[in-house]
């Protein structure tokens, strides 16, 4: 059965390329009928962040991608944070030991760095790896005894594994196709340390096999520790998972991987919340006013598509039409002006009563009381709104009369319009029936009749009730604002 993870490493916020890694295994479990879980890898307690584990459970649940099994649900194979399994590694690394996979080095941190400072000074990087592990302080060449009794004195030690000399693996990855890794050029990885914390890989490959994981899919970043996660599941002769890596995110200029600072800079967000610091808040999608299931589409498509044109799909949608196979290697560019747009077509979805309610909370933060029926209001603007918090900017005038009148417009303000609005007013307080349609079919007999320009009217109409030359029909205005207010606000403006 298909078992996938999230990892997270609660190290800060979750920012976008996790959270798409987050939704691609969500929306593969659900495709093939398996369970999607989250694992929190909290093994390095020196980059613990309190609160970015709280933060990861609610960014994925605002998006709608919660897991079927974690902490305090379902915890088949609990514990699900691996500080809580910490006991459990031992046992493996001595399994790795014993098997001659992996040996015991004693090396002092000081001796490492003269050994990294005398590569540097050659202009070398210094690899722990086949060449120099056998003359260093490792178990490698002591008798059993002898490395009991220094482990048995609690002398520092971390275990390494022995990487294999002259392999070339050749490892498939699902996006990628096959890999080859030449064993010649890997070190030997820290897999555990005398505090008794197993490190990343250890933590990582065991408990993946633990919790029976059967596909594991992660970003790019992580390509170049599959030769040693293949390694430790041939070491343990376990079988592995299968490998899928997803492509880097780029910047939305450039070449370079995104990341927070693009987001600063340029002005978007690049976390799904807000994340607060002593250096200051970042607001998140959700703050920014975007609607989740925008989020969950544009994420979809950083690194896949359906094969076709079609760029708006449902959580259901995609669940139904995600494909591995169908993921890309490139990387993917991040496009906030394209985000903006998916926003804007989901906003338009919306019924009006639903965004009218969501308006009503930005009225209210603004003191307006009204009444004038929203959902109308929200119907007639809302077509060019990306996001609610828009929606005042588009319809203000609804609500308050202008104070200013857009001196560009002013052109159409002519010696004789106060007169000619003067007429307007009278014929206004000639209808009875007030609609949009009766006051625009009257006025215009009206205008006919008289043979008057439409222009001259109607422009310094528009001027008169909204400020400027901007907004739906003008008669749908109109009526929504009564005609006590429509004539007090050309009675304003001629003044
Ligand atoms: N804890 C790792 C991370 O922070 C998990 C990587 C993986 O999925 O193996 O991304």
């Amino acid at each position: 059965p298909v078992r996938v993870r999230f990892a997270p490493s609660p190290t800060g916020p979750l920012h976008i390329g996790g959270v798409r890694t987050a939704l691609f295994n969500y929306l593969f479990a659900k495709k093939n009928g398996g369970t999607f879980y989250i694992r929190i890898e909290d093994t390095d307690q020196t980059r613990f962040v309190a609160e970015a584990e709280d933060y990861i459970f609610e960014a994925l649940e605002w998006l709608g991608i919660s897991p079927d099994e974690t902490i305090g649900k379902n915890e088949k194979f609990g514990p699900y944070r691996q500080s809580e399994r910490k006991g459990m590694y031992k046992e493996y690394a001595e399994q790795l030991i014993n098997s001659g996979w992996a040996y015991y080095a004693f090396d002092s941190s000081e001796k490492l760095d003269e050994l990294r400072k005398e590569a540097e000074a050659n202009k070398n990087t210094f690899i722990y790896n086949h060449t120099i592990r056998e003359t260093l302080d490792t178990s490698l060449k002591l008798s059993k005894e002898e490395i009991e009794k220094r482990v048995a004195t609690g002398e520092h030690y971390v275990i390494r594994f022995k990487t294999p000399v002259n392999e070339t693996l050749e490892i498939n990855d699902l996006i990628r196709g096959t890999v080859k890794f030449d064993t010649n050029l890997l070190d030997d990885k820290v897999l555990f340390k005398s505090d008794g914390m197993p490190t990343y890989h250890l933590a990582n490959i065991v408990d993946d096999h633990l919790m029976e994981t059967s596909h594991v899919i992660r970003g790019e970043e992580w390509l170049p520790s599959v030769p040693l996660h293949y390694l430790l599941y041939k070491a343990f002769e376990w079988e592995a998972p299968e490998f899928a890596h997803l492509p880097l995110i780029l910047k939305p200029v450039g070449n370079g991987k995104l990341s927070k600072r693009d987001g600063d800079k340029m002005g978007f967000p690049v976390f799904p919340l807000e994340w607060k610091t002593a250096e200051g808040t970042s607001m998140g999608y959700r703050e920014n006013g975007f609607f989740p299931e925008a989020v969950v589409n544009f994420l979809a498509l950083l690194g896949w598509n359906d094969g076709t044109e079609q760029e708006l799909f449902s959580l259901e949608e995609l669940i139904e039409k995600f494909d591995l196979g169908r993921i890309h290697k490139a990387g993917a560019k991040f496009d906030p002006e394209k985000n903006k747009w998916f926003n804007h077509k989901y906003l338009q979805k919306k019924e009006d009563e639903t965004l009218a309610n969501l308006f009503k909370i930005e009225l209210d933060k603004k003191n307006v009381t009204t009444t004038l029926d929203i959902t109308r209001v929200v119907s007639l603007v809302k077509e060019r709104a990306n996001f609610v918090t828009e929606l005042w900017g588009l319809s203000d005038y609804f609500f308050v009369a202008p104070n200013e009148y857009d001196a560009k417009a002013n052109k159409n303000w002519k010696d004789d319009t106060p007169e000619l609005m003067q007429k307007v007013i009278t014929e206004l307080n000639t209808i009875s029936n007030f609609t949009s349609l009766n006051i625009e079919t009257l006025l215009k007999e009206w205008m006919t009749q008289n043979e008057i320009g439409m222009g001259k009217v109607m422009q310094p109409l528009r001027l008169s009730l909204v400020g400027a030359l901007k907004g739906p029909h003008l008669f749908d205005i109109i009526e929504m604002i009564g005609k006590e207010e429509t004539v007090r606000r050309i009675e304003k403006a001629i003044a």
